[in-house]
């Protein structure tokens, strides 16, 4: 019941509340009731505050890590055009990432913990809208567009993406627990190697894949595995960079409010 209500949209929310400070008899609040009737596009179109009317991300406790995690480097691949789809994704208006006040926190610790050794985060996705993950499917369903194979599947025919899971048509990043992240080390400004980079779709990818890797490399990625399973973060077996909170507070719930630090204002 409570997520119910919780989840039906920034406007109605909007509504409810001005209806409900206007109950209360304040002139203000009148004229908020009239901003939610009015039209929302064109010249006239007057935008509610955020004062007003939290947004969708905030009412689910969602937090940037900017704020949260301010150790962290963000390089959000989906708002760029360096991804497997070679354009900006759909639900990404910002470069920011965020995610639930819980999984966040949980991220601050690993943070602390691994600057201690020298490392930083480096984040490449976090919270993932619905509208994003429907671009992944539009774009794994058309053969011809294959312009960043070379890049992101370049032992893969782009035609098995979805039958081998690549691409689904629902992500957990949408729940707000989930991070894609590498590490950075703090002496030489650059990412560690973890042999194989964000996004590959291949065997490569699998955690446990030790094939031409270098002791190093295998080195590197159980330093990331090992701090974010001390955090809290559960692995995933086929992809190095992919952790979600164990104990995520939205198990059930796909969220689509955008990427953007309006969300979450
Ligand atoms: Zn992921």
């Amino acid at each position: 019941m409570f997520k119910s209500v919780l989840y039906k949209g920034r406007r109605t929310a909007a509504l409810i509340l001005a209806l409900a400070l206007c109950f209360a008899g304040c002139g203000k609040d009148v004229t908020l009731a009239q901003q939610s009737a009015a039209p929302q596009s064109g010249a006239g179109a007057v935008k509610t505050s955020s004062a007003t009317a939290p947004a969708e991300g905030t009412e689910a406790g969602f937090v940037s890590l900017t704020d949260a995690v301010p150790d962290a480097v963000l390089e959000i691949r989906y708002y760029s055009t360096f991804n497997f789809v070679g354009e900006r994704v759909d639900g990404y208006e910002q470069p920011c990432a965020l995610l639930t006040r819980e999984a966040a926190e949980a991220l601050r610790g690993v943070s602390d913990s691994l600057a201690e050794k020298g490392y930083r985060l480096k984040i490449y996705d976090a919270y993932r809208p619905q509208t994003a993950v429907d671009h992944f499917e539009r774009w794994a369903g058309d053969p011809n567009d294959t312009k960043m194979k070379e890049y992101f599947y370049p032992e893969l025919e782009k035609t098995v993406l979805i039958p081998q899971g690549y691409i689904a048509e629902k992500s957990g990043h949408s729940r707000g627990s989930t991070v894609d992240l590498t590490l950075l080390d703090m002496k030489t400004g650059r990412d560690l190697d973890m042999g194989g980079g964000f996004d590959y779709f291949g065997l490569l990818s699998h955690p446990d894949f030790t094939d031409g890797l270098t002791e190093e490399q295998l080195a590197n990625r159980q330093l990331l595995r090992d701090a974010m399973i001390e955090g809290g973060f559960v692995p995933l077996d086929t992809e190095w960079w992919h952790f979600t909170l164990d104990n995520e507070p939205y198990p059930d719930t796909y969220f689509d409010f955008p990427v953007s630090f309006d969300s979450v204002a």
